[in-house]
């Protein structure tokens, strides 16, 4: 692919249609929490040929929080992220991102814009491209940056690569070609390709599926360096990986929350061991 058709391809579904066009003023970064959360879902139900693959799901994030999302398979929560991200509509229910900004009326593309970001279970990088390139092309295919497109990276740009590249422990291999990086690697790489856009709320499912446990270890300290600055939501089955970056946990089962809270408390709910940990 030439580097113009990774362009327009990584540009593909960024529409054009304003956020005007559904009555809503949003300026660039700004995501109004200065009342509350970043995140409120409520009562969201998603069917499926009659199944409820969510059911009544209400769930609130806080600004600048790591949350957890745990439970079994088929519970929900891919499904949850792709209500979040406008990839699936939810039946009925709400969802907001900040105070102001209704995600259920907007596009995938719009929502993306508006600062959610998410990292797929499969990493989507581009293999031919160096660790540096893909950076420069997430950072490109950022709506807020068009106007730089066909320019020279600034060296604010560079220094946002540099930092993140440390962020996500790849620095040493930035002009490697990314089709060369490890498993755990190119999963780092497209956490990164995500943070180029500077989202205000991150969406990693199952980040660790098939890390080694150093790379997990390094998993959890930049989820943890991530939160505060960003608020994090991580689906995750790994237990370990969990326990190490918890504060609070949420446990869907069956399209609803069926326990939230700290670790421990999770961890020691008779449901909870019942539908999943005691498996
Ligand atoms: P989880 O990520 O918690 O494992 P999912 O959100 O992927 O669960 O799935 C929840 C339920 O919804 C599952 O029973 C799944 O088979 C079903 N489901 C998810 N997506 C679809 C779809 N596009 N069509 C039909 N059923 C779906
Ligand atoms: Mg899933």
């Amino acid at each position: 692919m030439s580097q113009g058709a990774i362009s327009s391809a990584i540009t593909a579904d960024g529409g054009s249609a304003g956020l005007s066009q559904v009555g809503m003023r949003i300026a660039d970064g700004e995501v109004d929490t200065t009342h509350g959360p970043i995140l409120y879902l409520d009562g969201i139900t998603v069917s499926f040929d009659g199944f409820k693959a969510l059911n009544g799901l209400s769930l609130t994030i806080d600004d600048g929080e790591l949350r957890c999302i745990i439970g079994p398979n088929g519970a929900g929560k891919t499904t949850m992220m792709d209500v979040i991200t406008g990839k699936t509509r939810p039946d009925s229910g709400t969802v907001f991102f900040g105070q102001s900004i209704d995600v259920s009326r907007m596009s995938e593309a719009e929502i993306a814009h508006a600062g959610i970001g998410r990292k797929f279970q499969k990493p989507t990088v581009f293999e031919q491209h160096t660790v540096f390139e893909n950076f420069e092309l997430a950072m490109k295919a950022d709506k807020r940056v068009r106007a730089a497109a066909r320019a020279r990276l600034s060296s604010e740009d560079t220094d946002r690569i540099a930092e993140v590249l440390d962020l996500v422990h790849l620095r040493a291999h930035a002009h490697r070609m990314a089709g060369l990086l490890s498993h755990g690697q190119k999963q780092w790489l497209e956490i990164g390709m995500l943070l180029m856009q500077e989202p205000r709320l991150l969406l990693l499912d199952e980040p660790v599926a098939g890390m080694t446990d150093e790379e997990t270890v390094r998993t959890a300290e930049l989820c943890l360096a991530l939160a505060g600055a960003h608020s994090v939501v991580v689906v995750e089955h790994d237990m370990d990986f969990v326990s190490r970056i918890a504060s609070k946990v949420t446990v869907l089962h069956e399209g609803s929350v069926l326990a939230e809270g700290t670790m421990d408390v999770v961890q020691n709910d008779p449901r909870v061991i019942e539908v999943y940990l005691g498996r």
